[in-house]
């Protein structure tokens, strides 16, 4: 079975537990988001590996940073997170969030150099650290599929075609995930190599259902973030996805790129909610072992180890 390369060393696929498919541990949002949204200062490092710490405990084994270059990636705080709570396999990414975030530089700077720096993150390591990516990642605005968009999704595509790590993308609430993977796709990216986060914004079971039957992940990401939604309506989607046959095609994370979702740093759902909270809701409401364990373990693994 294929391995997958977190922060500490190669992880076979059999070893990577259950898994959270999208998270922050730290990053420094750049200084214009900050004076816009204070609530991206998610970089103390101390805190960070003290919820994580608790996610542990409560069964989790492999999480994916996915702080993107644009958002503020610092791999040397996530490195001492890694250090703190060593038992946790952390993936880190290279690529960019949305175009939003992006700053001049990504638009003035040709697509051949982004793409060769994002290669040298997976091949050699970021930022001279010899820690290697293992995610890339691109992403679109809400409701747009612009030039910047596809620039993005552009890299993401060919970096992927040269270097074979999985792509895991953003999309703004949930919108213009099909039009991703007909995008990506069309490069010759293969469906079941790609994840769309943030599908869940959008709790529509025929959008997520024509997703999925790509062989596309769609990433759900959003439990307990109840101004996003209640549970209620992200579950009635989830189940009608496994009743559909495409239960093999969500991941689950939690997202929480706010302090203000952190205990440790004040606020909640806590970083443990999707197993201390979410899964024995989804076991009371009857959802099957089968089905939870395809969502916490074998699904994750066969989107890192390419499977199909
Ligand atoms: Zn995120």
């Amino acid at each position: 079975m294929a391995s997958v390369m977190p922060i500490r060393g190669e992880v076979a696929g059999r070893d990577l537990g259950i898994v959270d498919y999208h998270e922050h541990l730290a990053f420094d949002a750049p200084e214009w988001l900050l004076r816009e949204d204070r609530d991206f200062r998610l970089n103390d490092v101390e805190k960070s590996a003290e919820e994580l710490e608790t996610w542990m405990q409560a069964g989790g084994r492999t999480i994916i940073e996915m702080s993107a270059i644009d958002f503020g990636r610092n791999i040397h705080k996530v490195k001492r997170v890694s250090d703190l709570v060593p038992n946790v396999h952390i993936i880190v990414i290279t690529g960019y969030n949305k175009p939003y975030y992006c700053d001049r530089s990504v638009w003035q700077t040709d697509e051949s150099d982004l793409i060769r720096a994002c290669v040298r993150d997976i091949t050699e390591g970021i930022d001279g650290t010899g820690i290697k990516a293992g995610i890339m990642k691109g992403g679109t605005g809400y409701n747009t599929f612009t030039e910047r968009d596809k620039k993005l999704l552009r890299i993401a595509a060919k970096v992927h075609l040269e270097t074979g790590v999985p792509i895991i993308t953003h999309t703004e609430a949930g919108t213009m995930g099909y039009e991703q993977v007909e995008y990506l796709t069309s490069f010759g990216v293969e469906p079941h190599r790609i994840c769309l986060s943030h599908i869940d914004r959008n709790p529509d079971f025929w959008e997520h259902r024509r997703i999925a039957e790509t062989g596309a992940y769609v990433g759900y990401d959003c439990p307990g973030k109840i101004k996003y939604g209640p549970d209620e309506l992200r579950n009635t989607v989830l189940r009608r996805l496994i009743d559909a046959g495409l239960g093999t095609r969500i991941l689950l994370g939690n997202d929480l790129g706010r302090p203000s979702y952190w205990r440790s740093y004040g606020g909640g759902p806590g970083l443990d909610f999707v197993l201390t909270k979410f899964i024995p809701r989804l076991r009371a409401e009857g959802f099957s072992p089968a089905a939870i364990d395809d969502l916490l373990i074998h699904n994750p693994r066969r989107f890192l180890t390419s499977e199909e």
